[in-house]
């Protein structure tokens, strides 16, 4: 029997390369204007990381990750989100030391959750994510969701607009985690199981249930910026004034607390109107105290991430088009082994000039040679047999007139760029 990808796991075709490669273009190139560098973290981390930075109480740690031990009988995990990694990296290799904010994108890594495989969110998954170290002001937060929007504005998407929330820190959270306890208590056993036992530790997860009689009960729950500290208070604010200087369009979503652990104060997705339910194009938020769980000094950071499928099939949703793969501009028809050499040599004095160019490879008849050109939607032909060989004029065919020419062999760079324009 042949072998087939594993469940969840998926190929990306030729065909469908085009489309990761124009949205990589347009995010790498934003990158760099806005002052991010690309880190590449490896793909397997120490299982330990992810207890610590991503936390015990999550799905992810609980229930998702692939973990094993290797042959040296350590704990090691396919990375299952992307922050953890990079903030392990910053502490390793002292980046706190050098020049503060360290701004760093990541693109295209793979992530791996254990999970019910749904479209666009597949058992591994690729995701761009931005992170910045060392800034604790709110124009930080702001920087980043300016950032998903300038992205999604380029991708052609509409309708967008922040939805924000604060989560406070450790200082205002204890309060918070008791009023919601206590709004929850009487209701405790009609909560599903996973959010009974999130209510002793991690009560704020509750919030976050995708379970309908959690989501009802939660319906009048206490909210987080009504519990906020002096400190978290002031910053929310200023998270909005930011964000009203860069036009940018919010909602304060108090139901919005993401799923990991590592979040402090500002919590955000970008939604996109023309998309309905679950439309949110990333999600992200502040994380300050994460650097520390992962052995580091106290360094506040923010970022966010975005998964690359679920982009492309939203923008595809949308009715964006994306570029496909690019077909030959000439197909370059030979009869005979003089002529096949004579094709050769004028593909690559095309293809040297920037034109993509190609000839035949298989021996096949004339005949099948045009079937194989119209197949591969080549702009133009050239021909040459045994005739044309010898005069030097070789017959040049533009497909999508139908007309035909003929041009000397060392002019062929101008009756091609005639053709393909
Ligand atoms: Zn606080
Ligand atoms: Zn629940």
């Amino acid at each position: 029997m042949a072998l087939q990808a594993l469940k969840g796991m998926k190929d990306v075709l030729p065909n469908e390369s085009a489309k990761w490669q124009y949205v990589e273009r347009i995010m790498r190139a934003l990158c760099a204007k806005h002052g991010f560098c690309e880190i590449r973290t490896p793909v397997l981390e120490h299982t330990e990381l992810f207890l610590r930075g991503v936390g015990n109480t999550t799905d992810i740690v609980q229930k998702e990750m692939y973990t094993f031990t290797d042959k040296g009988d350590r704990s090691v995990t396919l990375r299952p989100e992307g922050t953890a990694g990079v903030a392990r990296a910053f502490v390793e290799h002292r980046m706190a030391d050098g020049a503060l904010p360290v701004k760093m994108y990541y693109l295209n890594v793979p992530l791996f959750r254990y999970e019910r495989p749904q479209a666009g969110r597949l058992r591994e998954h690729h995701q761009f994510g931005v992170e910045m170290f060392g800034a604790k002001n709110a124009a930080a937060d702001a920087e980043c969701i300016a950032l998903v929007f300038e992205l999604m504005q380029e991708l052609g998407v509409k309708g967008l607009r922040a939805n924000i929330n604060s989560i406070g820190c450790p200082e205002c959270r204890p309060a918070y985690s008791a009023a919601l306890r206590e709004y929850l208590h009487d209701n405790l056993d009609n909560l599903c199981e996973t959010c009974r036992t999130r209510y002793e530790q991690n009560p704020l997860r509750i919030l976050d249930c995708k379970e309908a009689k959690c989501k009802e009960i939660c319906k009048n729950a206490p909210k987080t910026i009504d519990c906020l500290c002096d400190d978290c208070k002031s910053h929310f604010e200023n998270l909005k004034s930011c964000l009203d200087v860069l036009s940018i369009p919010y909602t304060v979503n108090p139901m919005i607390v993401r799923g990991l652990d590592y979040y402090t104060k500002t919590v955000f997705e970008v939604v996109s109107e023309s998309l309905g339910a679950q439309s949110a194009v990333c999600g992200g938020g502040r994380y300050d105290n994460l650097v520390e769980e992962v052995g580091g000094s106290s360094m506040p950071a923010v970022g966010f991430g975005m998964g690359i499928e679920r982009l492309i099939i939203m923008l595809e949703n949308m009715g964006i088009h994306l570029p496909e793969q690019k077909m030959p501009d000439v197909y370059i028809a030979s009869m005979g082994d003089a002529a096949q050499t004579e094709a050769m040599k004028l593909a690559y004095t095309l293809r040297n000039n920037g034109i993509y160019a190609e000839f035949d490879h298989v021996g096949r008849s004339f005949k099948a040679q045009f079937k194989y050109a119209d197949k591969i939607s080549a702009k133009a032909v050239i021909v040459i047999g045994e005739s044309e060989l010898e005069s030097g004029e070789y017959k040049l065919k533009d497909m999508m007139l139908g007309s035909e020419t003929s041009f000397r062999a060392d002019d062929v760079l101008n009756a091609v760029k005639n053709i393909i324009g």
